[in-house]
């Protein structure tokens, strides 16, 4: 492989939302992309843009859960790129807001699967080239629920908490190989994600409650996210970077 060609970064779930701004600032920062969603329709829509603009990108589809199949989307990212340089399990699904006892298996099950077990899947095939080339940056997308506690948020909550674990114990396994892990933990960022799940009214007054004064831009997490993954970071190893507008002040 050439010394000489371009850092590749694969972003699950880029279809939208965080992912897909993520893949934008990426691109414009250097990275080939690899643009990963369980819908192929709205990775493809990605990959096209960020084509447009000059830089390779290809789409790939597959449920983030599944692990063979997260196995052969790292195995043909690499038979098109060359190598993953940056890795960011990104892929999520909205909370599950219910009190406790009404917790069923299958929720615990989804949020587990896409959340914990979708990024163990993919780092899982993806560590395997980053250790024989001893390069390479993880950034996983935990929470602010996962450091300040979410109310009727058990699902979610397990499942964000566990990513800051992993990536922890992760950058400690890896660092010998020059593996960076850290972990972005969004604060309110205006994604569909939160546009389905909080009416106007609802997002309107939980702005009030960010010292800021307003949700993210998808962008913004963006930024943080290719910070941590690209060479701007090359000491910072088991960090969560919380961009929050100042919800969450310690
Ligand atoms: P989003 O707008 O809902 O985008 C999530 C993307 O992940 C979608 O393209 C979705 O595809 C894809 N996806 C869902 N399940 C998948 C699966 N099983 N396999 C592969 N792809 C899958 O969400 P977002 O707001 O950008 O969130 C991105 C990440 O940030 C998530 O991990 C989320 O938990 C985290 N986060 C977000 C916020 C926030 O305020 N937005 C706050 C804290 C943390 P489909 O659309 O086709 O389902």
């Amino acid at each position: 492989m050439s010394e000489n060609r371009r850092k590749v970064a694969l972003i699950t779930g880029a279809g939208r939302g965080i992912g897909k701004a993520t893949a934008l600032v990426l691109a414009s920062k250097g990275f080939d992309i690899a643009v990963h969603d369980i819908d192929g329709t709205t990775a493809a829509e990605t990959a096209s843009l960020i084509r447009q603009s000059g830089v390779d990108a290809e789409s790939f589809a597959a449920d983030v859960s599944n692990r063979d199949a997260m196995g052969a989307v790292v195995s043909a990212v690499e038979a098109r790129f060359g190598a993953i340089d940056a890795l960011v399990n990104n892929a999520g699904i909205a909370s599950d807001r219910c009190p406790l006892e009404q917790v069923t298996e299958a929720m615990f099950q989804r949020s587990i699967g896409v959340h914990v077990a979708g990024t163990l899947w993919t780092t899982q095939a993806a560590i395997i080239g980053m250790k024989q080339r001893n390069a390479g940056s993880i950034v996983n997308l935990s929470s602010i629920q996962a450091l300040v506690g979410w109310s009727e948020g058990a699902t979610y909550n397990a499942a964000k908490g566990a990513l800051i674990a992993l990536s922890k114990g992760w950058a400690k396994e890896f660092a010998p190989w020059n593996i960076r892990v850290n972990v972005v933990a969004p604060g309110h960022t205006e994604t569909e994600m939160t546009v389905r799940n909080d009416s106007a009214e609802l997002r309107a007054a939980k702005a009030k409650t960010i010292p800021l004064g307003r949700y993210a831009r998808p962008e913004e997490m963006g930024e943080a996210i290719a910070f941590l993954a690209s060479d701007a970071a090359s000491f910072v190893t088991g960090q969560v970077l919380s961009p929050n507008g100042g919800f969450v002040i310690t």
